[in-house]
């Protein structure tokens, strides 16, 4: 946002859409200093796939500005829009894209509609108010009510483009948002964190808001809190993480009983995470061996995989061969890192290269950090033929290191998330402030340009992700084997 609009009492429509995933995050942006935000991929991703879309959708090359509009190109873009809402506040919009359509405006027989670009599989709220306010100020603008606009996104099934009809109710939606996010801005003091945090991993204000939570021992600071639980925890009295962690058990079950079962049979489990998090020591569960299938292997694969969710595409398959060395140890400096590249249209050969390496290397258990790469295995493996016999073997012999974490540890950490855990247990990653979402981005890049610098970062931080795996089941092995002296 420009510091010309900063000291203005203007809202654009990238402040509504900050206000529409997070209060405290539109008054950020508008209120709080610029260097305390940091960079994250998110922008630049929904960028990248805006252009893309656009790009699919459009007939020629598109026309500029308002000129453009007056002259009635088929598609402007450019154009800044400008007026009032209801209540006269000041507006100011940058719609991605104009499309024109029949019916008479002030420009002739023709008018406009707003395109977005969608991200995602459903039109949210926001893709509606954002169409809503660009059809608003479009209207006043071409003197032609703008009753739909278009919400477009490039998938992997090609084009979809989704009419979006701006009824009176959506209307009456917007201009309600306009009033509330002006209260919003006018607001001395910070707004609260937004109740599901999970919206913080793609917000530049992460840094600041986890410092503050962190602080403040907000409760979705505990692993297993999300926006629901914390209202219910808030409304039955429980304010902060030092309060849960005081809590007694039946207290706590009686009083979560009436928001259902699924809450109140954890509630032992969320004052002891809480418990473990004041006090910042782990805390095991039960005394079960929880890697047993690496008791006898000679050796193991560590398997990461890195993918573009936009277009269900896992683009780089990641392999590392840890051998038991002559003293029966496991030593992850000799061990291999062996990448194997999946380009589109070419996944027969990513799956006859994945295939062979595991049947190349028999009993050896294949550890992964979440679901996500069994699943994916498994699709991959059925879409390319695998027989049965293969789909079993990828079903026995793959072992998800998060789940046999999270049935045996409590640990000091809010969220035991690979990046989470592994920081906690000290392994550090060789690339600062590297996460999927930009592996991605560099990756998109890298299709685009084919710098290889690219392609090494990518290789980097994935070769890392597998080492940070091995790192958490090393450290779960080594304390199964302390507790057993
Ligand atoms: S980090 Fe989370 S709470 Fe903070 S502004 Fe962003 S979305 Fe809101």
């Amino acid at each position: 946002m420009s510091d010309l609009l900063q000291k203005t009492n203007v809202i654009n429509d990238r402040i509504l859409c900050s206000w529409i995933r997070c209060k405290r995050k539109a008054w950020l942006d508008r209120n709080e200093k610029k260097q305390l935000k940091t960079w994250t991929s998110h922008r630049a991703l929904q960028l990248d796939h805006q252009y893309k879309s656009l790009s699919a959708f459009m007939q020629k090359s598109p026309k500029r500005g308002l000129q453009a509009c007056k002259e009635g190109a088929n598609e402007v873009v450019g154009i800044r829009l400008k007026g009032r809402s209801p209540l006269g506040i000041p507006l100011e919009a940058h719609p991605p894209l104009l499309l024109k359509i029949r019916g008479k405006s002030s420009w002739g027989d023709f008018s406009y509609i707003p395109v977005v670009a969608r991200q995602g599989k459903r039109i949210t709220r926001e893709h509606r108010l954002s169409l809503a306010f660009y059809g608003y100020l479009l209207t006043e603008l071409q003197k032609k009510e703008v009753d739909h606009g278009l919400a477009i996104s490039l998938g992997n099934n090609g084009l979809e483009i989704s009419k979006v009809t701006l009824t009176k109710k959506i209307k009456s939606e917007l201009f309600d948002a306009l009033k509330n996010l002006n209260i919003t801005l006018k607001k001395k003091e910070l707004p609260s964190l937004t109740l599901d945090r999970k919206k913080c991993a793609l917000c530049s204000w992460k840094k600041l808001c986890d410092a503050n939570a962190s602080k403040e021992k907000d409760l979705s600071e505990v692993s297993g809190i999300g926006s629901k639980r914390k209202h219910i925890l808030q409304e039955i009295g429980v304010k902060d993480l030092n309060e849960l962690a005081l809590c007694n058990v039946d207290d706590l079950i009686r009083k979560l009983e009436k928001y259902g079962e699924h809450h109140s049979k954890i509630a032992e489990q969320l004052i002891n995470q809480a418990k473990v998090q004041k006090e910042f020591v782990p805390k095991k569960l039960n005394s079960k061996i929880i890697l047993p299938e690496l008791k006898s292997a000679k050796g193991i694969l560590i398997y990461d995989i890195e993918s573009d969710p936009d277009v269900r595409h896992d683009f780089l398959h990641g392999f590392v061969s840890l051998k038991r060395n002559v003293n029966g140890d496991w030593d992850i400096k000799e061990s291999k890192y062996e990448p194997i590249l999946n380009l589109k249209k070419q996944e027969k050969i990513t799956w006859s290269q994945i295939n062979n390496k595991i049947k190349n290397l028999p009993n050896w258990p294949i550890i992964h950090y979440g679901e996500t790469e069994v699943l994916s295995m498994i699709k991959l493996a059925k879409n390319n033929g695998a027989s049965e016999e293969d789909i079993d073997n990828i079903k026995n012999n793959f072992i998800d290191i998060h789940a046999r974490l999270k049935s045996a540890w409590l640990l000091p950490v809010k969220n035991y998330s690979l990046k989470s855990v592994a920081k906690w247990i000290d392994f550090k990653w060789h690339q600062k402030n590297v996460d999927g979402p930009k592996a991605l981005l560099w990756w998109r890049q890298w299709i685009n340009n084919n710098n290889s610098n690219l392609l090494k970062w990518i290789l980097e931080y994935n070769h890392d992700d597998c080492i940070a795996t091995w790192k958490i089941a090393e450290w779960m092995i080594k304390r199964n084997e302390l507790s057993q002296k």
